[in-house]
Parts: structure tokens; C-alpha cells; sequence
């Protein structure tokens, strides 16, 4: 369903001042820009603009996931320590980000900061012939952990949104070619997150059955990774692996790697049994065999994502939001105090949203146009279109992109086909 709001009656404003100990980029402008509020340190509330832009993202993987065989669900953040015990993941000596609680009877419990070992358990339910995989189960669910710094705004959270899938193959080749699979699918959402280009697939240690994982790397100054890029290869090596065998092994040059800042956006692993073994997850084959069952474990980080994307894709007025998951495609603002102008916008939002235009309507009054220019610059919105008194005398609505210096009027027939045009 198409979707207007109006400024004047969105309860979030935008601001001048933002919390005294907030650090990083990504929190100020969205902050500033009335899509999130601090809670405190790496705890963040998401406002009405700000949901939009998380919804879109995450509507956007779920789309790539369910291409790729993926099936949603959503699992519990409380977590019974019985099932963590199984795998040795308990103990806070093993897992340093561990919440936990307890019920009234005292009994421990902890929140979830990843899903492995619940799903593992969940699944040894109905998981038992060779008929019943592969399967991709995925959720986009709410994690916890204590993390020791959260000073990167929304990159990192002790709360935050993640999209964790899990594959279960029959085999070994099987689960390798799945893991080429969501390598792409992968690169599919954060092109169209639009980082795709500054996104490098990386090799990283952690994988427990092969010899590397992989994660997804976005350069950014900001980034708390380093990583060594290959840019004509197109290869990149988190610093954690850089060795000569990885060298000799990729057949690169260690002149060729340039040093860079980045962020982890997402990961990919292939776990073999190490979950799957604990559990007594398997599976009788064709020839009525036992066998184990090979496990992948592949996150993203969502509010890393939206974060990032506000890190590398801004300016010094404020957010640049890439089309798919803008909150609005359009910004339109009346200018003055005149009427006539105000009905006219009016009419243009209607216009708008009739032709299934999602449009941020600036009705406010008493607001200068300096002031209102820079409200859309900060939020980011990827067009303005603006009805003024001057843009009615030249017949129509004056439209820019966010990223253009000025624009140029046009009619409102004209406006909603370029609106339109290229979603
Ligand atoms: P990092 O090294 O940055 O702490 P991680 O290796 O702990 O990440 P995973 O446990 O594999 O990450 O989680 C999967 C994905 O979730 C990561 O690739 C990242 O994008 C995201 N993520 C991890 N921790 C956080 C966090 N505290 N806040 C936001 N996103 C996170
Ligand atoms: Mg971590």
C-alpha cells in the first residue's frame, strides 16, 4: 500500500543537539534526522522514519533469502541453558556477550546473541530422513549482547537486528554449493542497500570446516575491521589471516594490498558437524544409513547495514539515502504562507499518492524555506520536489535530487511520470 505522511503530524522532529556522549556519524545524523533515539550506549529506540528505512531493508533480504530456498520463522531471544550446555557455549569464560537472567524460581536463563544452538536442538525434531533436506530456515530477529564498546552508533549494538540463516545439507558438495549461492545473494542486498560497490567478499578466519570463512567488508573510515584489498582482483583479506600461505594460496602479491578501514556487514560459515554432532542431528540415507547432517551458519547485520549505509552514503548536510530503502522516493514541500500555494501542494500529494507515490509531505508552517531545505537535505529523501509561489508563476513544482545542486520546474503530469519512472 502506497504511503504518505505529513510532516506536521509526525511526532518526531528534527534536531540541532544530540547526546552528549554519542561518538560516531551514523547515530548523530539519525538522530539528528529524527529516525532513532538513544537509549543509551548501543541501545537505540527506531522512530517512524526510521522503522521505514529498517523495514525496507529487511524486506529486501527477505527477498533474497526466499529466492534461495530460504523459510522464515522467528525463534525466542530467551534461551534455556540446557541447550547451550550441550555445545559448551554457556559459560561465560567460552561467550564474553552473554546476558542472562532468571526466573522467579531462579532458574537461568539467557537472551539470545545468536540462534545456532536452539535451532540445531529445534530441528533434531524434524529433521531424521534423507527426504526431509536440504533446508535454509532464516529469521530477522532481535539479538543481545554485551558488547564491552558500543561507541559505533547502530554499527554496533548490545540490542540489535540480525538476519541469521541456517543451511542443512546432505552433503559436503551440497553445502558448497549453497555457499555459493548466498555469497551472491548476498552481494545482491547490499547492491541494491546501495554499498554494493564499496562491499568486498572477504576472506576471514572462523571456519571451522573448511579453511576460511567469508565476510562481507564496506569500506569506511569508520570501520572498526582493517582489511587488505586487492581492488583490481577484487579480493580482500581481513589482517586476523594475512599470511604468506593465504598469499600464495589466493596468488597475490603482497605489494598488490592496499590497507583499508571497514565494516563487517555480514558472514558466511561453514560449520560442518560441529553443531549438528553435539546435538544427534542426523539422517537415514537411501540406503538406510545413519549419516551426519552438514551445517552453514550466515548472518547480516540489518541495523549494521542501515548504519553503514548512513556512514558512507552522506554529505556534510545530512543523509543520502540510495532509492530501494529510503524511507519516502519523495520529499515534497510547500513553501510561505500563501493558500494558495498550500492547496496546491496539498493536491500534488494527493495526485502522489494516488499514482502509488510514497510521499513525505513538509505542510509545516511558520518555517522559513532555508529551514525547510535543510530538514530534506538532513533526512535525505532521494527527490524534492518543492511548490512555491515562484514555482507556480513558472508553471508547476520545482524538482532536484538530493544529490543535484538545483532543479528545475516542471508540470505535475511530468513530475509523477519522472517519479515513477526507473523504481
Ligand atoms: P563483530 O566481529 O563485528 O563483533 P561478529 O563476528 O561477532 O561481529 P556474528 O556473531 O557472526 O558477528 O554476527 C553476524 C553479523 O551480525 C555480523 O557480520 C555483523 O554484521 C552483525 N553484528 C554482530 N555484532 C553486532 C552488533 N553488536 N551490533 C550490530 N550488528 C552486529
Ligand atoms: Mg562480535
Amino acid at each position: 500500500m502506497t504511503y504518505g505522511m505529513r510532516q506536521s503530524k509526525l511526532f518526531t522532529k528534527t534536531r540541532k543537539e544530540i547526546p552528549a556522549d554519542e561518538v560516531s556519524k551514523n547515530a548523530e545524523l539519525l538522530i539528528r534526522g529524527g529516525f532513532i533515539h538513544k537509549e543509551m550506549a548501543g541501545v537505540y529506540t527506531y522512530l517512524p522514519l526510521g522503522l521505514k528505512v529498517l523495514k525496507k531493508i529487511e524486506n529486501i533480504i527477505r527477498e533474497e533469502m526466499n529466492a534461495i530456498g530460504g523459510q522464515e520463522m522467528i525463534m525466542t531471544a530467551l534461551q534455556k541453558k540446557e541447550v547451550w550446555e550441550k555445545n559448551g557455549r554457556w559459560s561465560d569464560d567460552v561467550v564474553d556477550v552473554w546476558f542472562k537472567t532468571k526466573l522467579k524460581d531462579n532458574t537461568e536463563l539467557g537472551l539470545g546473541f545468536t540462534h545456532d544452538e536452539q535451532l540445531v536442538n529445534l530441528l533434531t525434531e524434524y529433521i531424521s530422513s534423507y527426504n526431509d533436506l536440504p533446508i535454509y530456515p532464516y529469521q530477522i530477529q532481535t539479538k543481545f549482547r554485551n558488547e564491552l564498546r558500543a561507541k559505533s552508533g547502530i554499527m554496533r549494538g548490545r540490542e540489535f537486528v540480525m538476519k541469521d540463516l541456517y543451511s542443512f545439507d546432505k552433503t559436503e558438495e551440497d553445502q558448497d554449493r549453497f555457499y555459493e549461492e548466498i555469497k551472491k545473494a548476498y552481494m545482491k542486498v547490499y547492491t541494491r542497500c546501495g554499498i554494493g560497490h564499496r562491499t568486498y567478499i572477504t576472506f576471514a578466519s572462523g571456519g571451522t570446516f573448511s579453511q576460511y570463512s567469508h565476510e562481507f567488508q564496506t569500506l569506511a573510515d569508520a570501520g572498526e575491521d582493517n582489511i587488505y584489498v586487492a581492488e583490481d582482483k577484487g579480493i580482500a583479506i581481513n589482517e586476523e589471516v594475512l599470511n604468506d600461505k593465504v598469499l600464495k594460496e589466493l596468488g597475490i602479491d603482497r605489494k598488490d594490498l592496499v590497507l583499508k578501514k571497514s565494516v563487517e556487514v555480514g558472514n558466511i560459515f561453514k560449520q560442518g558437524t560441529k553443531y549438528t554432532d553435539p546435538f544427534g542431528m542426523a539422517f537415514t540415507d537411501e540406503n538406510g544409513d545413519k549419516r551426519s547432517v552438514y551445517m552453514g551458519g550466515y548472518g547480516i547485520g540489518v541495523t549494521r547495514l542501515m548504519g553503514t549505509v548512513v556512514e558512507v552514503l552522506s554529505d556534510d548536510k545530512g543523509i543520502i539515502w540510495p532509492e530501494e530503502i529510503a524511507p519516502f522516493r519523495v520529499h515534497l514541500l510547500s513553501l510561505g504562507e500563501d493558500e494558495i500555494v498550500l492547496s496546491e501542494a496539498k493536491k500534488v500529494y494527493e495526485t502522489l499518492l494516488e499514482n502509488g507515490i510514497e510521499v513525505f509531505f513538509d505542510d509545516r508552517i511558520g518555517l522559513s524555506a532555508g529551514e525547510k531545505f535543510a530538514d530534506s537535505d538532513l533526512i535525505g529523501i532521494p527527490y524534492r520536489a518543492v511548490v512555491s509561489a515562484r514555482s507556480m508563476k513558472e508553471g508547476g513544482i520545482e524538482i532536484k535530487k538530493r544529490t543535484e545542486e538545483k532543479g528545475q520546474v516542471i508540470s505535475e503530469s511530468e513530475l509523477i511520470e519522472l517519479l515513477k519512472k526507473d523504481k
